[in-house]
Parts: structure tokens; C-alpha cells; sequence
């Protein structure tokens, strides 16, 4: 299995619900390593870059002044299958689709305030990873 690295971000409602400690606890039981992270405020602009993919859902509009209404704590997770391994502790988008025990399942309350982001392929990992941290930020 490939080491990979991954981008996870802490939603706005995860930050704002005290969360932060939860999440990254997971990642770290997991076996998960955090190789740099930041906390920032992103503007509607910046939201709607990052899920420029979803421009054209009914829900882009909603989702991203969601993303941009207060702070989140972005992360570089690094491990054996991290971009897998995230998704997993994440669970579905759908909280109530996701699997018992993991982090949307236990605490999200909307499919829109889902705690947690995390890339979904390799692909996006590298992008997303770039869209948060540059060299000098990353350990
Ligand atoms: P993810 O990779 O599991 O985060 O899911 P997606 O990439 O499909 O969607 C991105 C984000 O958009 C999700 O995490 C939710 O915050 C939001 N989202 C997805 N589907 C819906 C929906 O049907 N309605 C609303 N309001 N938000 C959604």
C-alpha cells in the first residue's frame, strides 16, 4: 500500500461546535499523520474556488456561503491509503447514509454541515493540497 497524503478540512460548523479535538483524535488513532494545518476564515471567493467542481449543483450557492460563514482548520494528512482511510473515518456525505461510528454518523446533523471535507482521489488530494499550503508550510 502507497503512502499517500491527503487534504482534510475541519467545516465551519465542526470548528464552531468545538469539534476540533474529536476530529483530529481520529485521524491520529487512526494511524494518520498530520503534516501541516492551519486555521483560517475562507471568503465566499475563495469557497467558491475551492468547490468550483460543484459550480454547477443546485446547492453550490448554499454550500459555499456555508464554507466561507466562519473558521476551519485545514490539514495535509499523511499515511498508508490516507486518502481512503479519511473517507472512511469520515462516512457518507449523507449522514444518515454513513456507517456507525464515523465522524459524520456521530455528530453531523445536515447533509450540507458534514463536519469534515476530505479529497476523494489522487488527483484532488494534490490540487486541494495546493489550494491550502505551500512548500514552506508543509514539515
Ligand atoms: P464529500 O466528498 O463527501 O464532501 O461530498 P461531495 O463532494 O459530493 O459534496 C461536497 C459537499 O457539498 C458535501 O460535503 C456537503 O457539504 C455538500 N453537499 C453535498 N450534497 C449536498 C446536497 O444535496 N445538498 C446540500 N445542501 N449540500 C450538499
Amino acid at each position: 500500500m502507497a503512502i499517500e497524503q491527503t487534504l482534510s478540512m475541519i467545516k465551519p460548523d465542526g470548528v464552531q461546535r468545538g469539534l476540533i479535538g474529536e476530529v483530529i483524535g481520529r485521524f491520529e488513532k487512526a494511524g494518520l499523520k498530520i503534516k501541516a494545518m492551519k486555521m483560517l476564515h475562507l471568503t465566499l471567493a475563495q469557497a467558491r474556488a475551492f468547490y468550483a467542481v460543484h459550480r454547477e449543483r443546485p446547492f453550490y450557492d448554499s454550500l459555499t456561503g456555508f464554507m466561507s460563514s466562519g473558521p476551519i482548520v485545514a490539514m495535509i494528512l499523511e499515511g498508508e491509503n490516507a486518502i481512503q482511510v479519511n473517507r472512511d473515518l469520515m462516512g457518507a456525505t449523507n449522514y444518515r447514509q454513513a456507517a456507525p461510528g464515523t465522524i459524520r454518523a456521530d455528530f453531523a446533523k445536515e447533509i450540507e454541515a458534514n463536519i469534515v471535507h476530505g479529497s476523494d482521489s489522487p488527483e484532488t488530494a494534490r490540487t486541494e493540497i495546493a489550494f491550502f499550503f505551500n512548500e514552506l508550510e508543509k514539515v
